[in-house]
């Protein structure tokens, strides 16, 4: 007996006073990073809500089905079996000890039992699938690709052990004195083992009993350290990450720091990450909490179209070189709370990364410029990440560094800055060609001058690509004859309406966003402009998600929005006119970003001509066309083209229109279907465009019939 109470709880203390030094020395290292206010005052509600259903439900998992299903278990299970590990340790103690209260009752055993064996089932299924995507046998194309697969094989091995020992010791109890086994068979699986045991004598069973139990309690010690030590410790800091994580949600606005404040700049201003002390103590938790299982990065449209940013090896990246960097940090820290070079710390020197006190500059050598340029802020890597992982405000922190404090970025978008910033829309091509577009038309779009008249409804934002790229401009020319066809009224700014900032913005340069933001702002309340409709996604979120940090507070919506609102209403009745099959392609902006995903979807239903099919990659997991983050504006010179990959699969479905509702989506796309031959096959239109044509305007074949490049 009291040998193994003495085995029993040295090793646990010994586990305990290991996994608890971790923890205390990862919470300084978290807490040493830039202050993040807003992450602790936040609303309850929206908190619980993402604590019930992403953490508790799995809701992000159970999209993943079978591995979802095989981790709901698995999570679940080990949360019920805490009722084991208490009964296991009175085990130690005193052999016939159970639960007071509940500790008897067969049904306690039968969910005890149910749930170990759920958790060998799930093993099964993590074990099949990491053989099926293991890195050796798909490189690149493996999810696993760059994570510690060994860290993995010893986790589902300790996992194993945890629950193996727990069956055996209570199998062994069946028949075993003083021993009780109170839950006959209605604990299955142990009232199985114990027949099998039967034959061995309660004698031998008490001391497989015995081993057993201390076994187990052993086990499930070394796995609290082995946990705090390796990617495992998001048992623990997921809840923690997912109730810091921006709500409702991590997309749409960018994340907004606090020296982001650009009317209150200081020497030591420091915009954006460079170092990794730049970041928040939320964005090192994010570190931290990484699961390392590669969600993000299989639905990454750089990584899987041969680009070097894979979501997922960014946030590993950062990890390792916060460890790598934690006794500086832990010594700023404490230097910073009055104790200079106190209470550094380490972390028992288990992390196998050097400490460093000398600062490496992140770009280039924790990340290379190639995978910092290469995101399109597409926020699929948010959308998917279990654990509620911000990777795009991340990488947007590290661009900002480099845009703001470097000068560093690619050439090319060096001209679209120049152009944002003299002339007010990325091509250069100025204010004054903003109302061309109109001319195509056969009535007169009232351009404001003054104040927005009170018979106005709409604030038409047409958006620099909208107003001034040749097919960009068919789009909106459609959407303004269905809105004037459908009675609402409208006004453009014309030559006062300038780009948002967006491209400006996802680039880095937060400073030339924040001007155009204010001047934009201080055009539309000039104004009195209450209500806008946009055609751009990405204006669209601008103006609705992230002027209002600036003091811009409109009531904004997509045209999508409004063309399923006008149908409904049935002040727009869709013919005939059009007869074929529509592919939609969900625009980054406006479905993952602003959740606009079924209004587009309902308004192609409402053409009766028009029978839809799905990509596979559709929605909430809906595939980029490489616009986005001002991509635009670079060279996409590695890997194949985004656009490409894109098209290919809308192609796929047999679809002869391949509709969105974005201009850069509409180019992109059309470039990509003109590339690979089949623009006599497939058009890509607006969404407004097809309404227009089941009303009996047909369009041609190629968004744009002459051809026309870019300005
Ligand atoms: S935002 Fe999109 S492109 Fe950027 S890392 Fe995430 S998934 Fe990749
Ligand atoms: S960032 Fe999120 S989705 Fe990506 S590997 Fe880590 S836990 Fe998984």
């Amino acid at each position: 007996m009291l040998v193994r109470i003495v085995i029993g709880l040295a090793v646990t203390a010994a586990c305990l006073g290991l996994a608890g030094r971790r923890f205390w020395w990862l919470s300084r290292l978290v807490r040493s990073g830039q202050p993040a206010p807003e992450r602790l005052h936040r609303r309850v509600e929206p908190t619980v809500q993402a604590e019930v259903t992403e953490v508790a439900g799995q809701r992000k998992l159970l999209e993943w089905t079978v591995p979802g299903l095989a981790h709901f278990f698995t999570m679940w299970g080990f949360t019920i079996l805490l009722f084991t590990i208490i009964e296991a340790y009175g085990d130690l103690f005193q052999p016939t000890f159970h639960i007071p209260g509940i500790g008897t009752s067969p049904v306690l055993g039968f969910i005890e039992d149910f749930f170990a064996v759920a958790v060998l089932v799930a093993l099964v299924v993590f074990t099949v699938i990491r053989i099926k995507n293991a890195p050796a046998r798909r490189e690149r194309a493996s999810r696993f690709y760059g994570s510690h697969t060994t860290a993995a094989w010893i986790t589902l091995l300790l996992i194993f052990g945890v629950i193996a020992t727990l069956l055996l010791y209570r199998g062994a109890q069946v028949d075993t004195t003083p021993r009780q086994f109170p839950y006959d068979n209605w604990a299955f699986a142990s009232h199985a083992i114990g027949a099998g045991l039967s034959g061995l004598g309660a004698g031998v069973n008490g001391a497989l009993a015995t081993t057993f139990v201390i076994l187990n309690v052993c086990i499930i010690s070394g796995f609290l350290v082995f946990v705090s030590y390796s990617k495992h410790l998001h048992i623990f800091l997921a809840p923690f990450n997912v109730g810091f994580s921006r709500r409702p949600r991590a997309l749409g606005a960018l994340d907004k720091t606090p020296d982001m404040d650009m009317e209150n700049v200081s020497e030591d201003t420091v915009f954006g990450a460079g170092l990794i002390e730049h970041f928040t103590w939320k964005q090192m938790l994010d570190f931290a909490t990484c699961t390392e299982c590669g969600r993000c990065q299989s639905v990454c449209p750089a990584w899987t179209t041969g680009k070097p940013l894979s979501p997922k090896l960014v946030i590993l990246d950062l990890r390792d070189n916060m460890f790598a960097s934690a006794s500086r940090l832990l010594a700023q820290r404490a230097a910073a709370a009055g104790g200079e070079g106190q209470g550094a710390g380490t972390d028992g020197g288990a992390t196998g990364a050097a400490a460093s006190f000398e600062p490496v500059p992140l770009v280039p050598n924790v990340i290379e410029p190639d995978v910092l340029w290469s995101c399109t802020t597409c926020g699929s890597c948010v959308e998917q990440c279990p654990v509620d992982i911000e990777h795009v405000d991340t990488i947007l922190d590290m661009r900002r560094y480099q845009v703001l404090m470097e000068s560093s970025f690619p050439s090319e978008a060096g001209l679209m800055l120049r152009n944002v910033e003299n002339q007010g829309d990325p091509w250069g091509l100025g204010q004054s060609k903003r109302t061309e577009w109109t001319q195509a038309l056969d009535f007169e779009v009232p351009v404001v001058t003054g104040t927005i008249p009170d018979d106005v409804e709409y604030l038409y934002w047409v958006g620099c690509a909208g107003a001034l790229d040749e097919r960009a401009r068919k789009q909106v020319q459609a959407t303004a004859r269905l809105l004037h066809r459908a009675g609402v009224s409208f006004a453009i700014l014309g030559p006062k309406e300038s780009c948002t900032g967006d491209p400006a913005r996802r680039i880095g340069n937060e400073y030339l966003y924040q001007e155009q933001a204010k001047a934009n702002i201080a055009t539309l309340d000039g104004a009195g402009v209450k209500k806008i409709v946009a055609t751009c996604p990405h204006c669209f979120n601008t103006l609705k998600n992230e002027y209002p940090a600036l003091g811009g507070n409109y009531e904004v919506v997509h045209h999508a929005e409004l063309l399923d609102h006008l149908v409904r209403a049935g002040r727009l009745t869709p013919g005939t006119g059009y007869q074929g099959t529509v592919t939609y392609h969900d625009p980054c902006y406006l479905g993952r970003h602003n959740r606009v995903f079924d209004e587009p979807r309902t308004v192609i239903d409402a053409i009766p001509g028009a029978s839809s099919v799905e990509m596979r990659r559709c929605r909430e997991r809906g595939f980029c066309c490489g616009a986005g983050g001002a991509r635009m504006w670079m060279e996409e010179s590695i890997g194949t083209r985004v656009n490409a990959d894109r098209t290919a699969e809308a192609i796929g479905t047999g679809a002869d229109v391949v509709s969105t509702a974005c201009p850069y989506c509409m180019i992109m796309l059309d470039d990509a279907v003109r590339a690979s031959g089949k623009e006599d096959d497939v058009r890509v239109l607006d969404l407004s465009q097809l309404v227009e044509e089941s009303m009996g305007e047909r369009v041609p074949a190629g968004a744009d019939p002459d051809g026309q490049p870019m300005p």
